[in-house]
């Protein structure tokens, strides 16, 4: 499997995440039965990275190698394993001259004022995968033509880099490529020329995939590029788009200061993954409290070794994920598996259902946390775990000298704070609501 990877010039926001966790959990899912290689790259080599250099003056591999690292660990907060394999563009720009010398040779590129160009009427299917026709694209193109192509849809191969800005030599003198041979070049070197499984966003499929489709399939003699293709949907803002201009722009590195990233990864996979998905405080607080749920569900249990080793995720929750990916549904079903375990009495069942219960939510990249740890979980803004403690003695200490009035004002306090408490025989327990 292949996924578009982040161009690494800044901080992923939180609509680059989704692509990011939505195809870690495809990949966990095919690996129960498959030997996958799944391939993510880095695009280190792009306009808007060099931009970056200029505006910070620092350069551009610091920048790269910055960014690289903290794209990982965010995603890494996530829940996101790390890919088998994650190709740099920078690595393969041999990869990519040969290919591109390949289409040249074969009558699909051609040589213009030092660029090289795809010629997409060389390619009978173009327009295939975002079912759009070249002849009504061509008639509905209203933009200038640069003159250096002949169709205002021919997408740059390779283009000259002036002495300030990253190039390499080339046949067709100093340069750099364009960003969709960059893909193409990565995914034949590492996974061959016919994939199985393309990832990305959905404003990928035209014309990043498109095009990646056409000099892939050109450049090996027609070969298949892509088995499947499977792309997610967008995620908006309180309904809006996420943009610089309107300043709703929500990076993950900021989010996860205040947020689990294990709830940032539920609210991502809340909605399947080829519809929209609109984020707001409503979606945080949602999946905050499906995890409540969870946790709350296997606290106090104890899971031994034992138990451990022989558990299976739950087949409903499996089956839910091996017919597209559905989430919805899978977490329906983990709630079932929850209340079946809420309502058990007897020791040893509870601990087979709590043991299913995590082994379920390790296929989902969720419930790894020890559940005290999880109820514990200061998060900023709110009521440490410290301060919720010294409010449950207070109120406890007012209990005991028979003020009631006081006792009741603790409790309310807590209870604006969207902490609930519970007495018990044990002491008074608490969670967040
Ligand atoms: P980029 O760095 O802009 O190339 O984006 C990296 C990945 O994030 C691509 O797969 C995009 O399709 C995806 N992506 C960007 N914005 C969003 C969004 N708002 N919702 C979902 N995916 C997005
Ligand atoms: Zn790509």
């Amino acid at each position: 499997m292949y996924l578009c990877g982040p161009t690494v010039y800044n901080y992923a926001h939180i609509g680059n995440a989704r692509p990011a966790v939505v195809f870690d959990l495809l990949a966990r899912v095919l690996r129960r039965h498959y030997k996958l290689t799944f391939a993510r790259n880095f695009t280190d080599v792009d306009d808007k990275i060099n931009a970056a250099s200029i505006e910070t003056g620092k350069p551009i591999n610091e920048i790269t190698e910055r960014f690289m690292q903290i794209y990982n660990e965010d995603m890494a907060a996530l829940g996101v394993l790390p890919p088998d394999i994650e190709p740099r563009a920078t690595e393969h720009i041999g990869e990519m001259v040969v290919m591109i010398e390949a289409l040249v040779e074969n009558g699909f590129a051609y040589e213009s004022s030092n660029h090289v160009l795809f010629d997409v009427e060389s390619y009978a299917d173009y327009g295939a995968l975002s079912n759009r026709s070249l002849r009504e694209m061509i008639a509905g193109a209203r933009v200038e033509v640069a003159d250096y192509k002949r169709n205002a849809h021919d997408f740059v191969l390779w283009k000259p880099s002036t002495p300030e800005l990253p190039g390499w030599d080339s046949p067709w003198g100093r340069g750099r490529p364009g960003w969709h041979i960059e893909c193409s070049a990565m995914a034949a070197k590492h996974l061959g020329d016919t994939i199985d499984i393309h990832a990305g966003g959905q404003d990928l499929i035209f014309p990043h995939h498109e095009n990646e489709l056409a000099q892939s399939r050109c450049a090996h003699d027609g070969a298949d590029f892509a088995r499947y293709w499977v792309h997610n949907g967008f995620l908006s803002i309180d309904h809006e788009k996420m943009s610089k201009s309107l300043g709703n722009v929500l990076l993950v590195h900021k989010l996860i200061e205040s947020v689990p990233g294990e709830v940032v990864r539920l609210a991502l996979l809340s909605a399947h993954y080829r519809q929209p998905l609109d984020w707001s405080d409503e979606t945080v607080d949602s999946a905050r409290r499906m995890l409540d749920r969870l946790y709350g569900a296997i606290r106090g249990i104890e899971v031994g070794e034992e138990a451990r080793a022989d558990a299976v995720p739950l087949e409903s929750v499996v089956a839910a994920l091996e017919d597209d990916l559905n989430t919805p549904r899978a977490m329906a079903e983990f709630f079932g598996l929850a209340k079946t375990l809420n309502k058990e009495t007897d020791a040893s069942e509870q601990e087979k259902l709590a043991a299913a219960m995590v082994a379920t939510g390790d296929l989902l990249g969720l419930l790894q946390n020890d559940p005290e740890a999880w109820f514990a979980g200061h998060v900023e803004g709110e009521l440490s775990a410290e301060d919720i403690n010294a409010i449950i003695d207070k109120r406890n200490a007012a209990r005991a000298a028979k003020d009631f009035a006081a006792a009741d004002t603790f409790r309310d306090e807590l209870a604006a704070a969207g902490v609930q408490i519970e007495d018990g025989p044990e002491g008074t327990t608490w969670r967040r609501a």
